[in-house]
């Protein structure tokens, strides 16, 4: 099976010193299997996005080397296909339209249960009926992670202002682009048994998962563009490279490898070893380079 992988990032904002961690690592694990590493930008939600950040997260890689293959595929583009799959969940009997509010759902947590059977003529949102099981998986660095799905309730696909959900675009792009593996940060480690659902009910294959620690402020907060991380700045590509490689507990290459990113990456990738990363929050960097 030839390895296809991908970098998905959100443009709320320039990519910051962890994103570039998360994307060097599904770089380096594309290329140390021979594979084809794809670049997608997630931009579903304008309000949220950041206008610039569209165009600058390309460069930002091409600075550091990581170059993409293929075109760059962008989530607004994929609107027709995203409304074809709800209608095949619609046939399914997996998606049904719910009018709830968040405050009609603050009684369970905001978790919802099971179908309420809402008004297609007002606002509603589209959600996917998750089954009442606990659905598990293997990730190279945690280890067996389990979740009952009755912990995360049924899941938005469609919202209420007709955006659609992250939860169903990230499989409908990973399937169309027949991703198999799939490198990515921690944070979404509890997202993972909700779409190895969804897939399983698709009767799509599900990729291999691999999530990566995080890095944290002083405060122990993600670094993220919500909380202002600071850009990755393009003048220093092979200081951030080094960071990174240091962070994913890698071997780094001899001074004479270090010279350019081509060959600091070419050697990089010969010597990847994801069964070094350290899972636990120890010997993190706490604060961008
Ligand atoms: N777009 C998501 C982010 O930037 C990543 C999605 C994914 O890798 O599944 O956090």
């Amino acid at each position: 099976m030839s390895y296809i992988g991908r970098f998905a990032p959100t443009p709320t904002g320039p990519l910051h010193f962890g994103s570039l961690v998360a994307a060097l690592a599904s770089y380096l694990d594309a290329k140390a299997n021979h594979g084809t590493w794809l670049l997608r930008i997630e931009d579903l939600d304008p309000p949220r996005e950041d206008p610039k950040a569209s165009a600058l997260i390309p460069e930002q890689l091409k600075a550091h080397g990581l170059i993409w293959d293929g075109d760059i595929q962008y989530q607004s583009q994929h609107s027709q296909r995203y409304e074809q799959v709800l209608v095949d969940l619609a046939n399914l009997n997996l998606v049904f339209p719910c009018n709830c509010s968040r405050k009609n759902l603050a009684n369970c947590n905001g978790l919802h249960h099971g179908n309420c059977h809402g008004d297609i003529n007002q606002p509603h949102a589209l959600r996917f009926l998750v089954d009442n099981k606990t659905v598990s998986f293997l990730d190279p660095i945690y280890g067996h992670y389990e979740q009952a799905l009755n912990q995360v309730g049924d899941q938005i696909l469609k919202r209420k202002d007709q955006l659609y959900a992250y939860q169903l675009a990230v499989l409908v792009d990973d399937h169309d682009s027949a991703v198999t593996h799939v490198v990515r940060g921690v944070d979404l480690l509890d997202n993972t048994p909700r779409q190895i659902h969804l897939l399983e009910k698709l009767g799509w294959p599900v990729p291999k998962y691999l999530h990566i620690p995080l890095i944290t402020n002083e405060s122990g907060q993600k670094l993220s563009k919500q909380n202002k991380a600071k850009a990755l700045e393009l003048n220093h590509p092979i200081i951030n490279l080094i960071s990174a490689l240091k962070f994913l507990n890698q071997a780094l290459p001899p001074a004479d490898q270090q010279k350019n990113v081509e060959s600091l990456l070419s050697w990089s990738i010969q010597h990847w070893q994801p069964n070094l990363i350290m899972p636990s929050q120890a010997g993190l960097l706490h604060s961008n380079p």
